[in-house]
């Protein structure tokens, strides 16, 4: 993707729009969901059959030769139609060529292994019938329709179960941003354990114990054999964590213009023995949040290597800081080269928002949007005189 490319998202970006179905078409879409397993495992059986023949050369079906291949099948079903049928090619294709793999993993339409329901459509096969949306000769009612009314076109979208057993309809729309100018300059940001990020500025973001707090109850729960109750506790503990994450990146990205998050692999700690908390504390959510919110502000948001910066000292640069898993302790610290006091995540905080400022001593900040360009918005003063130094 080209630079200009990013710069017609950032004023101009697709969100999805959630709405919850009304219970009454819950049996009509699940009866699709389970013609849609169908199709989709029709889709893994002819294209691993052709991508390893008995005989002949191996070929990787394109979505296009999975919808000559299918055509002709809505005879077939009684709840699907063309269109969703090769949404499903094309779903097929994408998330096999993602996973480079041969085969994909079935949809199980029954038992304890059930995938949850999913029925996706074209854009022009959902219509909108005043109060009603209309799909596949079907009437269907949402909650808060309102908010569709001020969507003018919507894309490709999908009716999606959750693991409580509700039916959203998720529509990919095109939201217009302005660009705006934040007040300040520049934050650093580092994600943590203890706390799920802390700024330069000192601001925290508590790890919330969002599942910690519910365990027990869902403890319980399972225990009793309610599953029910279990999944809802775990929905809870999941919005709560959301809403956190939600208001703190708001509140970062109305504020600064100029933001930088370590590069803390989550997936690769959620892995260890800290997995929980890690899990818990959303880091890769809020690296997302502060990604495209950043973007439709924009703001430049860039991803730089965390080695060392719990080490250095943020005012002299020495590596005096507390080293190792024993230092994982040490919550505030004195430098011996300057004196100065250290909170420790502060002071991470600091090393990696100056970080960006020279980049050389930096490694492994390869992220995908570090090549994003400055806004065009006019840069604070702050900003200004740092420019006019490096001109010098
Ligand atoms: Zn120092």
């Amino acid at each position: 993707m080209g630079s200009s490319d990013r710069r017609v998202l950032s004023s101009d970006s697709i969100r999805t729009l959630r709405l919850k179905v009304r219970g009454e078409s819950y049996r009509w879409l699940s009866a699709a969901a389970v013609e849609v397993n169908q199709c989709w495992n029709w889709c893994n059986e002819t294209s691993s059959k052709a991508a390893r023949p008995f005989a002949g050369r191996p070929q990787w079906l394109s979505a296009f030769e999975l919808d000559r291949l299918s055509a002709g099948a809505t005879k077939e079903f009684e709840h699907i139609g063309a269109d969703t049928i090769q949404r499903i090619n094309a779903e097929y294709v994408r998330k096999r060529q993602q996973f480079g793999k041969a085969k994909l993993r079935w949809r199980v339409s029954r038992g304890s292994r059930r995938s949850l329901g999913w029925v996706p459509f074209k854009a022009q096969c959902l219509r909108r019938r005043g109060k009603r949306l209309r799909f596949c000769g079907k009437t269907i009612r949402v909650f808060q329709r309102e908010r569709l009314a001020e969507v003018l076109r919507f894309k490709d979208g999908c009716f999606a179960q959750d693991a409580v057993g509700n039916w959203w309809l998720c529509l990919p729309v095109r939201i217009e941003t302005e660009p705006t100018v934040a007040p300040r300059e520049a934050v650093g940001i580092d994600l943590g354990l203890r706390h799920s990020a802390v700024t330069s500025e000192g601001e925290r973001l508590e790890a919330g114990h969002y599942y910690r707090g519910l365990e027990p109850a869902i403890a319980r729960a399972q225990r009793r054999g309610h599953r029910q109750q279990a999944k809802r506790l775990h929905r809870t503990a999941a919005r709560r964590r959301a809403d956190a994450l939600h208001k703190f990146s708001r509140r970062i990205v109305d504020r600064y213009q100029n933001i930088v998050i370590g590069d803390v692999s989550s997936l690769k700690l959620a892995k260890t023995r800290m997995a929980k908390s890690v899990l818990d504390a959303g880091w890769g959510m809020l690296k997302s949040q502060l990604q495209y919110k950043g973007q439709q502000a924009g703001r430049s948001v860039s991803i730089v290597s965390e080695k060392y910066t719990s080490r250095a000292c943020s005012a002299c640069g020495a590596l005096s800081g507390p080293a190792g898993v024993n230092g994982l302790r040490v919550r505030t610290w004195v430098c011996r080269a300057c004196g100065d006091t250290h909170d420790r995540d502060v002071n991470a905080a600091r090393n990696i928002l100056s970080a960006r400022r020279c980049p050389s001593s930096v490694r492994g900040n390869e992220s995908s949007h570090r090549s994003a360009p400055p806004s065009r918005a006019p840069r604070p003063r702050e900003a200004g005189i740092a420019q006019s130094g490096a001109a010098i």
